[in-house]
């Protein structure tokens, strides 16, 4: 079935007034279809979506999900809505299709689609990504988890152009079709275990990514993460590896003598020094690397790769730097939400370090921090919901406090600093606890940095 005869004139159900429910609502619109969209929240909370749907004489509900869901040939469902929604088993009851945003969107794409997914580092590898296929003068749309939603830009995209998408678990829970041309699995670690219980599980979901993959496709894996093992995936893509050892024999793209090769396009090529690299520490060397290989597949020149590499600086609240005051430094790594991205925090500032962590616990281990924080962290600043977990495993390895919120855990963190040591906000665990998301965890560090820098301790500090 063509795109266009999967939704037009189709009564299409959408469940989600966010950003991806009202991308999918305009997306199917504007191809011919009728969409009808249904959230929970009360209409109050929904004003400006109730008016932009208005606008378009889009029919919807709100307060609930009615039966009317039930009506409809298929549903979209967005991210946010948690599998065991009541409304969910509702529409599996009656037989209707429920798909998520990105499959939905694939649909109307017409380009072809770099997907990016895995545990950690897929914000960073995508942008990166999308810098190198601009930086080419290809018309790139970077979509999916990082910002706009696939649905939104989906039906614009043209047979030359690229999707670089996004991808995460709640996403590819809701696939049937999707099919990107290059895939990645970054890495694999525990996380959302709250959201899918085991380990094992979440694997089988990310795995999902490559499995509507055929011969002319490529699956692209980090050599260097033991948790994905390529035989468990079944993909008729043909499976390929990066690594930032010198792995040549297994690794499309690998590090020899400090240098960034790859043979994505048959002969081996010097992509780039790794000291150009602008990204920070060894697990941007990996995102780094996919992204290489990634654009290179897809036929990114290589002078074009190297500029992205050696202009782009990351995205904010990962590993971003976030000022100095009195000769100590300060990093907001409000997005390390799981002990993995920590372990990296910590391995890639190269001063002593002040950790302030905490959050809503996601189920994690945290013994890890242990590990890679011995000879690095001088202290420990806790909060939030997990403080007292966290504390039983690293009270007896670090100088551990607790702090009722992250002005008080900036301020003592300053205190305990001396000129040339890091603060690093690099929490481990969700915001949700305290704050309505990570960007405004982040926010407020920064905030708490400036104060402090406009503040009279600013002069106090005394070098040794
Ligand atoms: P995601 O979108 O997968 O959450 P981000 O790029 O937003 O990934 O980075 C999230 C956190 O993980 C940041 O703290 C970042 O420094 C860290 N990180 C980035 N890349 C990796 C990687 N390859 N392995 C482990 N941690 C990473």
């Amino acid at each position: 079935m063509t795109a266009e005869e999967k939704i037009r004139n189709r009564r299409i159900g959408i469940i989600g007034m966010a950003r991806s429910g009202m991308a999918s609502a305009l997306m199917a619109e504007d191809l011919g279809g009728q969409p009808f969209v249904s959230d929970s929240k009360s209409g109050e909370l929904l004003a400006d979506q109730i008016a932009q749907l208005q606008e378009r004489r889009i029919p919807f509900e709100t307060g609930g999900h009615t039966d009317k869901l039930l009506s409809c040939d298929y549903v979209v469902v967005s991210p946010g809505v948690p599998p065991t929604a009541d409304i969910l088993r509702r529409l599996r009851d009656n037989g209707i299709p429920i798909f998520s945003e990105i499959e939905f969107a694939s649909w109307a794409c017409r380009g072809r689609i770099a997907a990016i997914t895995g545990s950690n580092g897929k914000t960073t590898t995508t942008a990166l990504l999308g810098k190198m296929f601009q930086a080419a003068g290809i018309e790139t749309f970077v979509c999916g988890n990082i910002g706009d939603p696939f649905a939104g830009v989906a039906a614009r995209i043209p047979h030359d152009g690229v999707a670089v998408v996004e991808v995460s678990n709640f996403q590819l829970e809701g696939i049937a079709d999707f099919r990107p041309d290059v895939a990645t699995i970054l890495n694999l670690t525990p996380d959302h275990l709250d959201r899918h219980g085991t380990f094992d599980e979440y694997k089988k979901i990310k795995y999902r990514i490559a499995e509507n993959q055929s011969e002319g496709d490529t699956l692209l894996l980090n050599l260097e993460d033991r948790a994905t093992v390529a035989d468990e995936i079944t993909t008729q893509a043909r499976k390929k590896f990066f690594s930032t050892t010198d792995d040549s024999a297994r690794a499309m793209t690998y590090v020899r003598n400090g240098i960034l090769w790859t043979t994505a396009c048959g002969s081996e090529e010097e992509v780039i020094p790794c000291s150009d690299i602008r990204l920070p520490g060894p697990h941007n060397l990996q995102n780094a690397a996919a992204a290489v290989t990634i654009a290179r597949l897809m036929s990114v020149d290589i002078v074009a790769i190297n500029r992205a590499l050696g202009s782009f600086a990351g995205v904010e609240h990962r590993l971003e730097r976030a000022g100095q005051v009195a000769g100590v430094f300060f990093i907001n790594d409000s997005k390390a939400t799981n002990v993995d991205s920590v372990c990296y925090a910590l391995r890639s500032v190269g001063t002593p370090i002040h950790l302030i962590a905490g959050g809503r616990d996601k189920g994690g281990d945290f013994a890890p921090i242990v590990k890679w924080g011995k000879g690095r962290i001088k202290s420990v600043v806790l909060i939030g919901e997990a403080k007292e977990k966290m504390f039983a495993a690293l009270g007896k390895a670090f100088s551990t406090q607790f702090a009722d919120t992250l002005e008080e855990a900036v301020g003592r963190s300053f205190e305990m600093a001396y000129p040339g040591e890091t603060v690093l906000l690099s929490p481990a665990c969700a915001s949700f606890d305290m704050f309505e998301n990570f960007e405004h965890r982040g926010e407020v560090f920064k905030k708490a940095v400036a104060n402090l820098k406009n503040g009279s301790r600013s002069n106090e500090k005394i070098s040794h």
